[in-house]
């Protein structure tokens, strides 16, 4: 927990979120900019700032986070016509929340 991350405020609903799926490690929201017709963030609970700041430890909260996204691309109507999962890195890479999370984005339009 970190006193001022806003993705911990979410996870310990100091800020009032709709959690779309909510286990001891991992909470999921939709993101309020999205962009594309589903677009989740997928937060694990513990505090990390970023890619860089894994450790072997966390490995397994790491590969959980690839099923959670894989569950939620199929509640969502999604895993067959596919979509995109994603982590930018630090500033540069265009994060803007230091607590890492994932995103989940589909559900375009079939041309
Ligand atoms: P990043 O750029 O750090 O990878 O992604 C942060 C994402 O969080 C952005 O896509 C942004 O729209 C989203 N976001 C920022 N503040 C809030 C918030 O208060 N609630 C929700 N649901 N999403 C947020
Ligand atoms: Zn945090």
């Amino acid at each position: 927990m970190s006193s001022d991350c806003l993705f911990c405020k979410i996870v310990n609903r100091e800020i009032p979120s709709e959690f779309l799926f909510e286990d001891d490690a991992y909470v999921v929201f939709k993101d309020i900019h999205p962009a594309a017709p589903v677009h989740l963030l997928l937060v694990p609970k513990k505090h990390i700032r970023s890619i860089n700041d894994l450790t072997a430890a966390d490995s397994s909260i790491l590969s959980g986070l690839f099923m959670v996204a894989r569950d939620m691309a199929k509640e969502q109507g999604i895993n067959e016509s596919g979509y995109k999962l994603l982590f930018n890195v630090e500033k540069g890479g265009g994060q803007e929340i230091f607590h890492i999370h994932l995103h989940l984005i589909g559900g375009w339009k079939k041309k």
